[in-house]
């Protein structure tokens, strides 16, 4: 997305209702001003989340996650901040397109979504028609799919004919749009033709749930039985998840997906009340896929068919999961059985113990030499697909682990693995990288930032020096009496005083540089506008440690020079004590 001006963020908070928007996902009771409810971001049961409609921001005293309607909308359904500001726009008819700097191809990629959410709806619309779409629902009900779980993932049908093609000119939809959209082909000798015929037709949206593309199904023999929509720049097989749009935030809650291959298997999973899964576009999983998982997973669990080609496929998505920092398992169906047949011919119940049945993935690969025969051919075999994938993993920890696990699987020494490892291509890790993917997803996982952010040791305290705890409280208070100085005087002092002071904690560093560019720009805005429209660029803790300060209590104007410079003092007494 190219570049939105701050005064439509700002526009995008103040009109959102924090209160509406929380409340969808959190029961809030009014507490004075506020309100306060259990905390989305972690367990509890007493409420410390609290919400400040005057403020319009958030903040939990529990874990400290805080913020304002974007940075939560962005939290609790994972979304990175321009899908946040899109699903916000929307809620309050605000077309971001008429605000964005000029990229060229925005208007070419708003017009691909128009053209198959269009779509989507034509489509749905046959579905729902008593004719039209008798047929395709009556297969699928037949295979003992339930309507209202079908109806959930918004399915279609796509009759054939030019029936589309007279649909979409109704909707405002030009040929050539559709074209550009893989809605619509065109062949010398046979005119314009719709690309879905005859088929059930499965939305495939993008995590802002935009409308993308579309898998069909034929429901007679024929070939293929399914067509996918040609990639494009802005729809990609290899990029998307089917189903993750709307199960993003179950597997978020749950720190595990269910990954399969096809758009029914997912739905039949969700039918048996499994609602944590995703399904490749019917193709391998791709590293892009892997990563899009990890906004919400940490750990997937493969559920593949029980014959040959799909344990194959199991190993190759294990792998891709594991080499994208992801923990993987594998669940085997019964031979012959996809996921649709368990859960319609055998129930939930089968499809929980298959899933309650998952191994991992070390013990999975030995698992495949022993019924290979477990000859020795089979299990050096073994031994080089788990240690190419062991290459692949980014944590120097759960490298270590899995190589000594593997050791014992297969009856070989670890010495001798991890010799064999640093001579792979690719076997020697990078641990700069490693580490800070680890710190990384510790932020994710929790939501709140790794303690002691610093990770300097602790200075030991004299009579003169700060212990570190204290000198963090020191700078915050600071810190807070800046940034509520509506006038910018203290942030102007802190700049002619305090440039060249360190600060113990990664987010009081960053707010100081923030502040120190209010001051060498100064802008129209109050610090506190400044800081708060350039805070989507930094992290979860580093909101939370702003919406702290901004929730405390400062004492009235006149007093804030004067903190302001005993701060200092303090805090360059304490450096100075430090270094000699
Ligand atoms: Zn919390």
């Amino acid at each position: 997305m190219a570049v939105l001006p701050s005064e439509i963020i700002a526009r995008v908070k103040e009109e959102t209702d924090l209160v509406e928007l929380v409340g969808r996902y959190v029961r809030l009771q009014p507490a004075g001003v506020n309100w306060k409810g259990l905390c989305p971001f972690h367990q509890e049961k007493t409420p410390s989340f609290h919400v400040h409609p005057g403020r319009q921001t958030y903040k939990c005293f529990g874990c400290g996650e805080g913020g304002d309607a974007i940075s939560f909308l962005m939290a609790v359904e994972n979304l990175t901040f321009p899908e946040a500001m899109e699903t916000l726009a929307r809620a309050i008819d605000l077309d971001l397109a008429k605000f964005l700097q000029p990229g060229e191809d925005e208007g070419e990629k708003r017009a691909h979504f128009r053209a198959n959410e269009t779509a989507c709806d034509i489509f749905r619309n046959a579905w729902q028609d008593a004719h039209l779409g008798a047929k395709a629902r009556d297969y699928l009900t037949g295979r003992g799919f339930h309507l209202e779980v079908l109806d959930r993932f918004d399915l279609g049908w796509a009759p054939g004919g030019d029936w589309l093609l007279k649909q979409l000119a109704q909707r405002g939809v030009t040929e050539d749009l559709a074209m550009s959209a893989g809605l619509v082909r065109r062949q010398d000798g046979r005119g314009s033709f719709a690309y879905f015929r005859d088929r059930i037709m499965f939305p495939i949206r993008n995590i802002a749930r935009q409308v993308a593309g579309f898998g069909g199904r034929l429901i007679v023999p024929g070939e293929p039985k399914y067509l996918n929509s040609a990639d494009s720049p802005h729809f990609s097989k290899g990029k998307l998840l089917y189903g993750f749009d709307s199960t993003r935030m179950v597997i978020a809650r749950a720190r595990t997906a269910v990954l399969v291959e096809g758009y029914l298997d997912l739905i039949a999973l969700a039918q048996a009340g499994v609602a944590n899964a995703v399904a490749t576009c019917g193709t391998a999983l791709t590293p892009d896929q892997a990563r899009l998982l990890r906004r919400g997973a940490r750990q997937v669990v493969v559920l593949f068919d029980g014959d040959q080609a799909g344990r194959k496929a199991a190993v190759r998505a294990c792998h891709t999961c594991l080499a994208a920092g992801l923990e993987a398992k594998v669940a085997t169906l019964p031979r012959g059985l996809d996921p649709a047949d368990l859960v319609i011919q055998q129930g939930a119940a089968a499809l929980q113990a298959v899933l309650a049945a998952a191994v991992g993935y070390l013990a999975f690969v030995r698992d495949a030499v022993a019924q290979a025969g477990d000859d020795r051919l089979a299990l050096e075999k073994g031994v080089h697909q788990v240690l190419s994938t062991i290459a692949a993993v980014p944590d120097a920890i759960r490298r270590e682990y899995m190589l000594r696990e593997a050791a014992d699987l297969f009856g070989l020494t670890p010495d001798l693995l991890r010799s064999s490892l640093a001579g792979m291509p690719g076997g020697v890790a990078q641990p700069a990288v490693a580490a800070d993917q680890t710190v990384v997803a510790g932020v994710a996982e929790t939501g709140r930032p790794p303690a002691a952010a610093a990770g300097t040791a602790t200075p030991r305290p004299s009579f003169r020096t700060l212990t570190k705890l204290h000198r963090e409280h020191v700078e915050s208070v600071l810190l807070a009496h800046v940034l509520q100085d509506g006038s910018g005087a203290a942030a102007r002092l802190l700049a002619e005083l305090g440039a060249d002071l360190p600060w113990s904690t990664l987010q009081a560093t960053a707010l100081a540089a923030e502040l120190a560019a209010w001051a060498a720009t100064a802008p129209q805005q109050t610090p506190r506008d400044f800081v708060e429209q350039r805070w989507h660029e930094q992290d979860n803790a580093y909101r939370a440690y702003v919406t702290d300060l901004l929730a405390w209590n400062i004492p009235p104007r006149g007093e804030t020079e004067r903190a302001v410079r005993e701060s200092l003092q303090r805090l360059r007494g304490d450096r100075r004590a430090q270094l000699s």
